[in-house]
């Protein structure tokens, strides 16, 4: 089944989303090539996200958030004090919006290059289960909270997360560009798993 995607990027890492969007037109990925910068250039954030919502994810089932070096809760705020992650904040929001006729879409997140020593930090032992776990920092130094919450999803009281514990889907940039379709799948299934009744959706 195809599945129509949405790119939520920043300015600085338009780069990939242009390669994205090429891989996807040779593999007949059905992709929304708009930001929602381009969608209306208002000031107004809820009303570009109503128009967001509405005229462009009503359809569209799984959002792709690039993560790069700028795209984490912690850049601060631009001349104007208005947050600069106020556009892929709303973008992900109007995916996580549950609503009859408008129902969630699948949120994927896939890190890219410069950012791979970041996200992975090996291995650790586990003090409870004596098992190993890996160590990935998805937190404020790396995502803004609307990617970090629904992947660490709380309360949470097992010693690691298991797939089953999330919401939102990770992968490294070359892992996705190499089978796009598998992980797009992925994060579109989880929309009809009981984590789907776990999602949080800012403002709350
Ligand atoms: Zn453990």
């Amino acid at each position: 089944m195809a599945h129509k995607v949405f790119i939520s990027y920043k300015k600085e890492d338009l780069q990939f989303k242009n390669q994205l969007v090429s891989l996807f037109n040779q593999n007949k990925v059905d992709v929304i090539d708009k930001s929602l910068n381009d969608i209306i250039p208002s000031d107004n954030l809820d009303y570009v996200m109503q128009v967001l919502r509405r005229d462009y994810l009503s359809d569209s089932t799984v959002t792709i958030f690039l993560i790069g070096e700028h795209s984490s809760e912690r850049e601060g705020n631009d001349f104007q004090g208005r947050p600069h992650q106020a556009f892929i904040k709303k973008e992900l929001q109007a995916t996580l919006f549950d609503r009859e006729n408008n129902s969630r879409s699948g949120l994927l997140g896939v890190v890219l290059p410069n950012m791979y020593d970041k996200v992975y930090q090996g291995t650790s032992i586990c003090s409870t289960c004596g098992g190993t776990h890996n160590i990935v920092a998805i937190d404020d130094s790396t995502v803004i909270k609307e990617f970090s919450a629904n992947y660490y999803i709380k309360p949470h009281n097992k010693c690691a997360y298991t797939e089953d514990d999330r919401y939102a889907v990770l992968v490294k940039w070359d892992e996705f560009y190499s089978s796009p379709e598998v992980f797009i799948d992925q994060a579109f299934d989880k929309r009809k798993e009981p984590v789907a009744n776990r999602v949080t959706v800012y403002p709350k």
